[in-house]
């Protein structure tokens, strides 16, 4: 259904189903991980995810208790990230993907992080911290445990 990859090619990966709903993350650890204003993750189940290639550069990093981010250890690539709450629930870096998307974000989450570099002028609700669930429930978030 999908295809992706890490930016030295490295790492590929297929999914066997859609990608769940996403919203745009503007947290100081979105901006941190992914090097940018914010970050597009979007949820799949790990049986749907398959790694073609790249299990030699794939490293994780544990960035708080509980949350591991997995990444391309020769390029630098964000892939995914899951928490141990919830191991079989992973958040795919959407910037990661080589196929075509369709979905849109709900919500622009934790814009009280934002950085003032960086203007919102869409029509896209906002929210200071996570949205609430029935606007964007984010799967294998720590929304998703709370
Ligand atoms: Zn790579
Ligand atoms: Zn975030």
């Amino acid at each position: 259904m999908h295809k992706g990859s890490c930016l030295c090619g490295n790492v590929n990966y297929e999914l066997s189903d859609e990608l769940g709903d996403f919203g745009y993350c503007h947290c100081t650890s979105c901006r941190k991980a992914s090097g940018t204003a914010h970050a597009a993750n979007a949820p799949i189940s790990r049986l749907h995810f398959h790694l073609r290639s790249g299990g030699d550069t794939l490293r994780e990093y544990q960035s708080s208790p509980g949350k591991f981010r997995a990444f391309c250890s020769r390029c630098g690539s964000p892939i995914y990230a899951y928490l141990s709450g919830t191991p079989n629930m992973l958040r795919i870096r959407l910037g990661s993907l080589d196929t075509p998307f369709a979905k849109q974000p709900k919500a622009h989450t934790f814009v009280s992080d934002k950085a003032p570099w960086e203007p919102i002028t869409d029509r896209i609700p906002q929210f200071d911290c996570w949205a609430p669930k029935d606007v964007l429930l984010q799967l294998g978030s720590r929304q998703d445990l709370s």
